[in-house]
């Protein structure tokens, strides 16, 4: 039988809807392959933002840690050094690698024009530290210096590649392009408009008040003991730390 192709476009425009209607549309995550962005300017000068957060506590997908953020407290972090100590006085490396799983960890952001997709507007691109590294360079780099900038910035070709085997981390490749280029011209966009519309950073994340945190960190190691059914991606799962670990997890809980 013939492949329905009325209804193949009709499932495709209902997943699009679905997605528009999303309040992290802006979020954006490469392709396999390349792709060709433009990072944005941000009015206070830095478009290449650090943020702090909390993976491999059960479910969720990311806590943003309000210590490392904002300089307040945060029973995470609080949980997670006295994991480590008692790890280390009690000489466990499983202890303590259940503790390095549970430290807050830096995620990068910067506001983007994917090319080619224009007028779907600015959108958020998540990294790590080693395409952050690359950026900076870039910037610092005569031969390319400001890279965002709208008349003469310069765009960068993003490879995303994904590995095939199961526990290896997807890699990113940026490759400046050899000229620069304007941020846009008025076929694509009105760039004051563009410019405008980059997002506050601020709003970008659910930002968790400390009972929160302390709701999710006992509800997590309550669950800690039945099989973790993290499944987001290219996180690893807490689940083969064994009795001593969750023997210590508990034993710290609310301390
Ligand atoms: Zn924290």
């Amino acid at each position: 039988m013939a492949l329905n192709i009325e209804l193949m476009k009709q499932k495709l425009a209902s997943s699009q809807n679905k997605n528009a209607g999303k309040s992290n549309d802006t979020k954006w995550r490469p392709s396999e392959g390349d792709q060709t962005i433009r990072i944005l300017p941000t009015k206070d000068g830095d478009p290449f933002k650090e943020f702090h957060f909390h993976y491999n506590v059960g479910k969720n997908p990311g806590i943003l840690c309000p210590k490392k953020n904002y300089g307040e407290h945060c029973p995470i972090c609080d949980f997670a050094s006295n994991l480590w100590r008692d790890g280390v006085e009690n000489n466990d490396d499983q202890t303590k690698n259940a503790a390095k799983k549970l430290f807050a960890r830096k995620r990068y952001y910067s506001p983007i024009l994917v090319r080619g997709q224009e007028t779907s507007g600015v959108k958020i691109w998540a990294y790590g530290k080693t395409a952050y590294q690359t950026l900076l360079g870039y910037v610092l780099d005569p031969d390319y210096g400001d890279i965002t900038d709208p008349e003469a910035g310069t765009d960068i070709v993003l490879n995303y590649d994904v590995p095939g085997t199961p526990g290896s981390f997807p890699k990113t490749t940026l490759k400046p392009r050899r000229r620069p280029s304007v941020l846009c011209d008025d076929a694509v966009a009105d760039c004051a408009t563009l410019l405008e519309s980059v997002p506050d950073f601020s709003t970008l994340f659910d930002e968790k008040t400390t009972q929160e945190l302390e709701v999710i960190l006992s509800d997590y190691l309550a669950g800690s003991t039945s099989a973790s059914d993290d499944d987001s991606a290219g996180v690893e799962k807490y689940n083969s730390g064994g009795d001593a670990v969750l023997e210590a997890m508990q034993r710290l809980q609310g301390k």
